[in-house]
């Protein structure tokens, strides 16, 4: 069937990488993005990092404008869809579409304040208003030691504020591993943070707005800020009824297609990988990469490649650079290819059979393309869990 009329449904970066890929392949119908943001896409990366610390301004997060001939409708918010009549249903009337790209990304996850007003991460109101309280805090207390809260830890470290982490597990290892994650745990002690592993649930206490969070026996770890950072969720509601397979995110075939003319890329989609499980990979480079992908695959059907993602990952913390690439995971044991852990840089790798399914670098000026040519591609995948 021939596409006239493409709709993207998202205003972040897997929105404006689909559009734009659409363009490059010569589609030459009409692409309306639908967002239910204020702003023109910008990037996440920086909020936990330099624009949190006040390094970066806002007008510079802004990525690079779409192009003219793309619709682009801030504010607009997508409430329905309905496959057959092939209509995407927003406040101010229904989107006709021939060919639809669901970008709809994840939200935070919250602890579960019992009486609202957590504090997250996720967006650039949230930055900036994380930013402007943290102006008048001493304390900060993080709910989540995954790669999100222990950037902010670090960043409100940089800004001179007391700070602990809070997590069931020790912080990234379930991430990066022991070896790599007691090494970042390390840097985060040195830099002054305290990191608590709780026992059981946490449970955040205080106010409307939390002042603490209570931990096994009862202990409650109190501070001026708390902040959860523990986790995201698919931006999936208003696809519910509408056919679709959801179970934790929008499903897709090994082309992004949910059907043959709707695709889903980012934070949004889940893809099976060849052990057959099935997963969200919400990173960036993932965003980028899926997005692309998705739009070949809207105009090409299977005469475009697959989706093969690299799993590059990168966080930057405690004056840490950390490049991966390979399923994030604590399994296998690496070993030290380059450098010093205790001393970076350093360039690890996790092997099976002779052949590395995850390297990590820290430090390294290794350039990330370089970084994910030491691990073929189809056996990242096959690694996958
Ligand atoms: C603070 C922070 C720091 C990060 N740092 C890193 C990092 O260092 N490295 C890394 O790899 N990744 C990082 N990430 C993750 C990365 O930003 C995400 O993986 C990426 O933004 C996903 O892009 P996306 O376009 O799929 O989804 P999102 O960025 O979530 O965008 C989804 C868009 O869709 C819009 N939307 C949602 N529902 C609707 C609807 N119904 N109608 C219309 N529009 C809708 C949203 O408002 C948003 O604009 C970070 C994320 C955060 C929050």
């Amino acid at each position: 069937m021939k596409l006239n009329r493409i709709v993207v449904v998202g205003g972040s970066i897997a929105a404006l990488t689909a559009a734009e890929t659409l363009r490059i392949e010569g589609f030459d119908g009409s692409i309306t993005v639908l967002s239910d943001e204020k702003v023109p896409p910008y990037t996440r990366v920086p909020l936990s990092k330099s624009a949190l610390a006040g390094r970066e301004l806002e007008d510079d997060l802004t990525l690079p404008a779409m192009s003219d001939d793309v619709d682009l409708r801030l504010h607009t918010r997508a409430e329905g869809l309905d496959v057959h009549r092939r209509l995407v249903h927003t406040k101010e009337g229904s989107v006709p579409f021939d060919g639809l790209v669901i970008a709809t990304g994840a939200r935070a996850r919250t602890v579960g304040h019992r009486r609202g007003g957590e504090r997250v991460l996720r967006d650039i109101e949230h930055s900036r208003s994380l930013r402007a309280d943290l102006a008048t805090a001493s304390s900060v207390l993080v709910v989540g030691g995954g790669f999100l809260g222990m950037e902010i830890a670090s960043t409100c470290r940089e800004l001179g504020k007391d700070v602990t982490v809070v997590d069931r597990e020790p912080p990234l290892e379930r991430l990066l591993g022991p070896l790599v994650g007691a090494r970042i745990r390390d840097a985060a002690r040195m830099a002054g943070v305290r990191i608590r592993v709780a026992a059981g649930d946490v449970e955040l206490v205080g106010g409307k707005t939390p002042s603490g969070a209570r931990i096994a026996n009862d202990e409650v770890l109190e501070a001026d800020m708390v902040v959860s950072a523990v986790g995201d969720l698919p931006n999936i509601e208003w696809l519910l009824g509408s056919g679709l397979r959801l179970n934790g995110g929008v499903h897709v075939d090994a082309w992004c297609r949910a059907r043959p003319n709707i695709v889903a890329a980012g934070d949004v989609a889940v893809q099976a990988g060849p052990d057959g499980s099935s997963r969200r990979t919400p990173s960036w480079t993932n965003a980028i990469e899926q997005a692309r992908a998705a739009a070949q695959a809207l105009l090409r059907a299977e005469n475009a490649a697959p989706y093969r993602p690299s799993h590059y990952y990168w966080t930057e913390q405690f004056g840490l650079d950390v490049k991966m690439v390979g399923p994030p995971g604590s399994d296998g044991t690496p070993t030290i290819s380059e450098g010093s852990l205790d001393c970076p840089p350093a360039l690890l790798e996790w092997h099976t059979s002779g052949t590395a399914y995850r390297v990590v670098a820290l430090n390294h000026g290794i350039r990330p393309a370089k970084l994910k040519r030491l691990v073929p591609a189809h056996h990242s995948r096959s690694v996958l869990r």
